[in-house]
């Protein structure tokens, strides 16, 4: 309940900010990063140090280098469980490459500590689903996960339906495909030719999401491209029915890897590399811009500026949640990225 006020308050959006530890490949053993002390900002206040000077940024949360997977998860439980409620939900993971997005939302599956939001908010759905059955709830899950490369979407499930011998892969995805995004009437968004599995349990989403790394690495061979260079959105739509009291509700739950934020400069980027990197800056500063608008609840909201905000657009306004995580790294050549996140962060909280 106090979660709900809380959402409310701010127009549902939330940023949550993570630093990684420092990691052996860094080479250095000093962090740019420190925690205000003070009462107000215990928990919630940022300082970085750059040049001798102090930046200070405030969240709704943030997480130091200790923060455990279940430190986190903690704090994102009941916001994972309203999706049951019927309340559409965006938990995005921004920052550069190698700050940490894809540790925070996927983990290391294989070390049951160390998973991340992404198979702990699927384990609880699960588990919740199922404690709702004797108050007569019947539910009903489909997930879908796609890429969204150079403004292009990728279906990484399309080898569940037709058997993965015969893809043959564009640059638009499988052959043929269109993937054109709608949204009807109702708020539901409907993606052409994408494959959409009903799950029942989290076995079957755990061998999809196995199957969608391996798309994305047979992607990115076959397209010179790294997944790091993509954004990575898991969808999971839940309808539920109460047998006895015939409510209904429709839930989604988008659990989103966005593309590293790096700016152009320090890529040095020409080509085709430089096309990329200029795709993601784009679709990057639109969902900054309507994350924005939203939060300023202004009248336009340029959703159809950028595939990832358009097909998220009924996921994003109304009273739909959105928690942007910001992961950051603490060592000092990643200082200026590190600015550059946290503003970007500070903008749409
Ligand atoms: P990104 O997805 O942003 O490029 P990764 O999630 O791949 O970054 O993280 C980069 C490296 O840092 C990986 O080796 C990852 O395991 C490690 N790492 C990131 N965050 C943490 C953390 N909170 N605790 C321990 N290791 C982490
Ligand atoms: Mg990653």
């Amino acid at each position: 309940k106090l979660h709900n006020t809380i959402l409310e308050l701010k127009g549902n959006i939330r940023v949550f900010c993570r630093v990684r530890p420092l990691l052996p490949d860094d080479g250095v053993e000093t962090t740019v990063v420190s925690y205000p002390t003070s009462t107000e900002a215990a928990g919630r206040g940022i300082d970085l140090s750059q040049s001798g000077q102090k930046y200070p940024f405030t969240f709704d949360k943030v997480f130091n280098h200790e923060a455990s997977q279940q430190d986190v998860f903690v704090e994102i439980s009941q916001l994972v469980q309203s999706a049951l409620d019927g309340y559409k939900v965006c938990i995005f993971a921004y920052g550069q490459t190698g700050s940490g997005k894809t540790y925070t939302m996927m983990g290391r599956p294989e070390a049951p500590e160390q998973k991340g939001l992404i198979p702990r908010s699927l384990e609880q759905i699960f588990q919740a689903s199922q404690s709702l059955q004797s108050q007569g709830w019947k539910y009903k899950m489909q997930v879908s996960m796609l890429e969204i490369y150079n403004e292009t979407i990728r279906d990484l499930l399309s080898t569940h339906r037709s058997g993965g011998s015969d893809i043959t892969r564009t640059e638009n995805g499988v052959l043929g495909k269109q993937y054109t995004i709608k949204h009807d009437a109702n708020g539901n968004t409907h993606v052409s030719d994408l494959t959409i599995v009903d799950v029942c349990s989290i076995r079957e989403i755990s061998s999809l999401l196995q199957q969608a790394a391996h798309s994305r690495s047979v992607g990115r061979t076959q397209m010179n491209e790294q997944s790091s260079r993509s954004h990575f959105v898991f969808t999971m739509r839940i309808s539920g029915v109460n047998e006895s009291t015939e409510q209904q509700v429709q839930g989604v739950l988008n659990l989103i890897d966005l593309a590293g934020s790096e700016r152009l400069s320090r890529s040095g980027a020409t080509g085709d590399r430089l096309k990329e990197t200029q795709a993601i800056n784009k679709s990057l500063s639109c969902l900054s811009d309507v994350i924005f608008s939203l939060a300023k609840k202004e009248d336009h909201v340029p959703f159809r500026n950028s595939k990832l905000t358009y097909l998220l657009q009924p996921c994003l306004g109304g009273d739909s949640k959105t928690l942007m995580f910001v992961n950051i790294s603490p060592d000092p050549s990643s200082v200026n990225e590190s600015l550059c996140s946290l503003r970007f962060a500070a903008r749409v909280n």
